[in-house]
């Protein structure tokens, strides 16, 4: 089976592969590359330890003292730590990895990261299927990082159940499923990644998923979940949604789906399939979640207790979301009376025909006394969620370039309004008619005490959830560049 694709290795990418088996240094050795006096910490856990590292064709071939050895390029890491490259446990770089240009697959911003190896199928999706031909993109031209292959579990699912996904799988569509994801292990996946908050994943059943996961557990593969919810609601649901929506049967408590129950999702398909399950960039989104990192650890410490293989990962920031904070609810695109059942996520409201005049339809919408105060509760709810009027910063705004760094109470204090008025006017007046918003945010949405909670935890690794960016663009988040210097700057040192 297929574990490992080929790539251009970098020089901290050399010592993965060599660790296990240390030749004690003989004098007289050569090396294409020796990087010597630094003090080595070998992904063990252990301490770190002054050592030389020796290099030939690509493999790291002697840790130890080296100090007789020639060698074609030396690199003098005096002072400095050598480590194995990072493993980014949840990337959304394979497309850029699969038919990208050279420069997109080095995958520069995170190459500088340290990051050598890139876990794929990220929120259960893959670029393309069959998982070979994934496979033969990457080999094509080369990656500059490792790559994981993984099958993505709404792939699978889209694959079998077409258009017709918004229900429960039949057991032959089970089958069916079970089969793609036999014939992705059979082709070098690593096991299976998943999103079941977002479409189609969202419609499934824990049984579904478990029937799947039996599947990779012949093969020792893992599981790894951008879980169910995140927050009080699931990301596709806002309070004015959930009055009108009828929710499918596919779950317990309907639509009323907790970050609790997320994670407890993901701890039942590990326990009942006993293979690795990874609850993946773990978080606590908004201030009435504060504190789920208690819950979920006490959560997981008793399911690994139990010998349940439960692992999370994490990226060190406290705001989420890859690109800006979207504070008004994209059903305001449509005209009044539209049909809002399927959800914020349903692919109707990114019709073009919808977008054509946002601010008009937004206006016709708080005009009408109902849809006024839906909407009006609604943003409060997503502030909320995003931290809070006071931590909503503007990132952008091209119309006036002097609200940038401002956070929204501010604003909204200065003109004596509600922060959902000042963020109503915005929309209409003050900002850029492009932009939803007017302007773009960033909300701070997490607590520091969750972020260190989670990640002291030894059963979690570090992620970016990033992609290979060239331009961050303003609004970025600095996880596509940040992540493992900032952990290790911040949080290590
Ligand atoms: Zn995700």
């Amino acid at each position: 089976m297929l574990r490992r694709i080929a790539s251009s290795l970098t020089l901290v990418a050399t010592m993965t592969f060599g660790l296990l088996a240390l030749p004690r240094p003989v004098v007289g050795q050569t090396f294409d590359l020796l990087i010597e006096g630094g003090s080595v910490l070998d992904g063990t856990g252990s301490p770190a330890f002054r050592a030389d590292v020796g290099v030939r064709d690509g493999v790291v071939v002697s840790v130890g003292d080296l100090s007789g050895a020639d060698a074609t390029r030396v690199i003098n890491a005096a002072g400095l730590f050598v480590s194995p490259g990072f493993i980014d446990m949840h990337s959304h770089a394979d497309r850029a990895l699969y038919a990208g240009n050279a420069f997109l697959r080095s995958a520069p911003n995170l190459v500088a990261q340290g990051i050598t190896t890139l876990v794929f199928g990220p929120d259960g999706r893959n670029p393309t299927w069959p998982l070979s031909d994934e496979i033969a993109g990457y080999r094509s031209e080369g990656t500059g990082p490792n790559v994981v292959p993984m099958v993505g579990h709404g792939t699978v699912r889209g694959l079998v159940m077409g258009d017709d996904y918004e229900r429960h799988a039949t057991e032959s569509e089970i089958a069916q499923m079970a089969a793609h994801v036999r014939e992705g292990m059979e082709q070098g996946a690593w096991g299976l990644g998943a999103g079941p908050e977002y479409r189609p994943g969202r419609f499934s059943t824990t049984e579904e998923i478990i029937a799947l996961g039996h599947v990779v557990a012949d093969y020792d593969g893992f599981y790894y979940s951008h879980q169910r919810s995140q927050s009080p609601l699931p990301l596709w649901l806002t309070p004015s949604i959930v009055e009108e929506y009828t929710p499918p049967p596919t779950w317990p408590s309907g639509w009323r789906l907790t970050a609790t129950d997320g994670m407890a999702e993901t701890i039942r398909i590990g326990r009942e399939t006993g293979i690795r399950v990874v609850g993946t960039h773990i978080k606590a989104k908004g201030p009435t979640t504060w504190g789920q990192s208690a819950i979920d650890v006490m959560a997981i410490d008793r399911a690994r207790a139990q010998g349940v293989q439960v692992y999370l990962d994490q990226y060190p920031y406290e705001t989420f979301g890859g690109g800006s904070v979207e504070v008004i609810p994209k059903w305001y695109y449509a005209p009044p009376g539209t049909d809002r059942s399927g959800g914020l996520d349903d692919p109707d409201w990114n019709r073009a025909e919808l977008r054509r005049d946002p601010i008009g339809s937004l206006r016709a919408h708080m005009a009408d006394p109902v849809l006024h105060d839906e909407m009006i509760a609604d943003i409060e709810f997503i502030l909320d969620l995003q931290g809070g009027a006071d931590r909503h910063v503007i990132v952008v705004s091209p119309r006036d370039p002097s609200l940038v760094g401002r956070t929204l109470a501010d604003l909204a204090e200065e003109r004596g309004e509600s922060p959902v008025q000042t963020v109503i006017h915005l929309a209409l007046e003050w900002g850029t008619p492009q932009l939803r918003s007017g302007v773009r945010f960033r909300g701070i949405a997490g607590s520091p005490e969750d972020v260190e909670r989670y990640m002291v935890q030894e059963y979690t690794a570090t992620s970016t959830d990033g992609g290979v960016v060239v331009d961050p663009g303003a609004g970025r988040h600095p996880r596509y560049y940040g992540t493992y210097p900032h952990k290790i700057a911040t949080y290590v040192r």
